[in-house]
């Protein structure tokens, strides 16, 4: 009965194709149904059907119809707001309303809710009161403490509170919803499982005995008050859950709310890599569900059909990335064979034009853990591996991405082997050997090499936990030299962020300097997103750094941030009054004029000149003083 109906069941008369007259878990979700292992909504269904449940998943309900179509799950429902926050989805770091939507189908936005987890979670507990509602993907798990919402400008309670949800996973899902799914088969009541790693849970303050070594981060009621107190706690917060979250030496945390107590059980350790073969080896159709052709599909696909996922987790852990606190800072892998297999399949794929897009993950270039101290003793809680510069301990290699690049590139029907994450260029020049580097250059690049160095003011980059630019500069230089040695013209595509904490309208000034020295005309620059749970968030929100609690700079006002991102574009015409008016505010007049160091020529119309050296004619050299 089930190959008929290969994707999992979105409709009634899919379920009964299978056979089924009642689902065990009903999966609610905010995106589109993309059975595709880049798709949260897929793993955990799959997952969970591996596992031998029964499960149906209702993409983006619009009413109660839709929030009753299977009825009553066995065992519950579980809710995620699709592959991203649905804030990020819907609103620019502008907070303006955004008109398309990658997850959904035609690529149209208006199908999911803001905060889709707690207006679903909320609208299934009034429907189903004693159904248990388990919440996980991104908006959950980065949005599992108090935190700094940018767009209501405040701290909102824990997404567990708010929603009013039993259960949060948080990170990545597959071995937490296993153990639930069958703990709530074997008769437990949800109450009861509040010994499961990667979860969070509530319980009434009363009656929680806290246990040894428990971590306690600042109430909800004293962090969300916006004064000094209230936001040095904020950030003493953030700092304990950042530090917390690993999975070999991380504690249990907690944070009250009002009569309730947010508990956050220590991470689950993250999957091995049979672990990883086995959950990439289920049978994913690879594509949106059949239901959306009509609407033009899921455009979310086209940047993942082709693509391969080798590894999870970042020890990078640029502050601004939400990586490290959802998937963690340890990497973990999938065999080659299991990549291979993957690409052998996809090559068999009707519309395979022999081109792999991608294959990457968080970061590209990471093949194993940063270290091997941390399987015993846990990531540094206080130390980043690459920034500022690379711990003594990483061991840098390339040698098992070497050789499964290589492996793919020799699959038949393959033609080209792109790499589009981000590689970490830090850790690609620390490596001794530079076969891997040689043969990115020659082989997996379509004419440009995305890589992030974000800005180029060390001041800013240390707020970032990215490494100086001079080891940018290093990479850069080299890159062009491998270019030209294999007669080819491709080029470096440099991500940069204007207005990240720490900026301040000097820096910005110093990065634009830095792009007309190099000859960089970015086409796009992204404004720094206070996204929830990074901790470059909690610097815009307390205005301190959470690692030193030293004061930061943020450029805040509409104004500012747009004086710092036109001067990363100061060669845009549209931006020229802009780019003068930080210029001249920043005094750096030996900018403005026609000259090769300069950033834009003197504005004319506004009657401004450039400023001039006093002329010297007779008059005033020779006009004597007067007595
Ligand atoms: S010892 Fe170095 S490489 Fe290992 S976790 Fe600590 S900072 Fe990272």
């Amino acid at each position: 009965m089930e190959d008929i109906m290969p994707f999992l069941p979105i409709t009634v008369e899919e379920m009964r194709q299978y056979g089924w007259e009642q689902p065990d878990f009903v999966i609610v979700t905010g995106d589109a149904y993309v059975d595709h292992p880049s798709f949260g909504t897929a793993i955990i269904s799959r997952v969970l059907h591996q596992a031998g449940y029964k499960v149906c998943i209702v993409p983006q309900p619009q009413n109660d119809k839709d929030y009753n179509r299977f009825g009553r799950p066995k065992y519950a429902f579980l809710v995620n707001g699709g592959n991203i926050d649905s804030m990020v989805a819907h609103y620019t770091a502008a907070k303006k309303r955004r008109s398309d939507d990658a997850y959904t189908a035609g690529g149209k936005s208006g199908s999911r809710p803001d905060r889709a987890v707690t207006v679903y979670t909320k609208k299934l507990k009034s429907l189903y009161p004693d159904v248990p509602v388990c919440i996980g993907g991104l908006e959950a798990s980065l949005r599992r403490f108090a935190h700094y919402d940018y767009w209501d400008d405040r701290v909102r309670p824990s997404v567990l509170i708010d929603s009013g949800a039993d259960l949060l996973m948080y990170g990545m899902g597959e071995k937490h919803i296993v153990e639930i799914a069958d703990r709530l088969a074997a008769g437990e009541d949800i109450s009861s499982l509040t010994d499961i790693l990667g979860t969070c849970y509530s319980v009434n303050a009363a009656e929680y005995t806290p246990i040894s070594g428990v971590q306690e981060c600042g109430a909800y009621e004293l962090v969300s008050v916006p004064d000094e107190k209230g936001k040095r706690l904020y950030a003493k917060a953030c700092k304990i859950q950042q530090a917390e979250h690993d999975a070999v030496r991380g504690r249990t945390v907690i944070q009250r709310h009002g009569q309730k107590i947010v508990v956050q059980n220590p991470p689950m350790p993250p999957l091995t890599t049979e672990e990883m073969d086995a959950v990439y080896g289920l049978p994913f159709m690879r594509d949106y569900h059949p239901s959306y052709e009509k609407f033009g599909g899921v455009p979310g696909i086209k940047e993942v059909k082709f693509s391969l996922i080798h590894n999870r987790g970042c020890f990078g852990a640029c502050n601004f990335c939400s990586i490290a606190f959802h998937q963690g800072r340890q990497v973990s892998v999938r065999s080659r064979e299991s990549v291979i297999k993957e690409a052998k399949q996809l090559t068999e794929m009707p519309d395979f034009k022999g081109y792999i897009h991608d294959v990457g993950g968080p970061t590209a270039n990471f093949r194993r853990p940063s270290c091997d101290g941390q399987l015993k003793k846990g990531l540094c809680p206080d130390k980043k591996c690459l920034a500022p510069s690379v711990c003594p301990a990483v061991k840098v290699t390339h040698e098992d991405y070497l050789k499964l690049l290589r492996e793919l590139r020799a699959l038949p029907k393959i033609k080209k082997v792109f790499i589009r994450s981000g590689i970490r260029f830090d850790y690609l020049i620390a490596d001794q050997h530079e076969e891997f580097f040689k043969e990115l250059v020659k082989h997996h690049i379509s004419g440009q090499l995305k890589v992030a160095p974000e800005h180029s003011s060390n001041r800013v980059l240390k707020r970032m936990g990215k490494p100086p630019i001079e080891v940018y500069n290093r990479f850069e230089k080299r890159f062009y030299e491998l270019t030209e040695s294999v007669g080819k013209k491709q080029y470096l595509v440099p991500y940069l962020m204007s207005s990240h904490p720490g900026s301040t309208k000097k820096d910005a000034i110093e990065l634009a300097v830095f792009l007309k020295k190099h000859g960089l005309h970015p086409e796009q620059v992204q404004d720094f997103y206070p996204t929830p749970g990074t901790v470059s968030t909690c610097m815009f929100y307390t205005g301190l750094d959470p690692d030193t609690m030293e004061p930061v700079y943020v450029p805040r006002t509409e104004r500012e941030k747009a004086e710092q991102r036109a001067l990363l574009q100061y060669f845009k015409p549209e931006n020229k009054a802009l780019v003068l008016s930080a210029l001249k505010k920043e005094g750096r007049l030996n900018l403005i004029g026609t000259g090769p160091n300069c950033l834009v020529a003197p504005d004319k119309r506004q009657g401004y000149s450039a400023p001039k050296k006093p002329k010297k004619t007779i008059r005033n050299i020779h006009k004597p003083k007067k007595k």
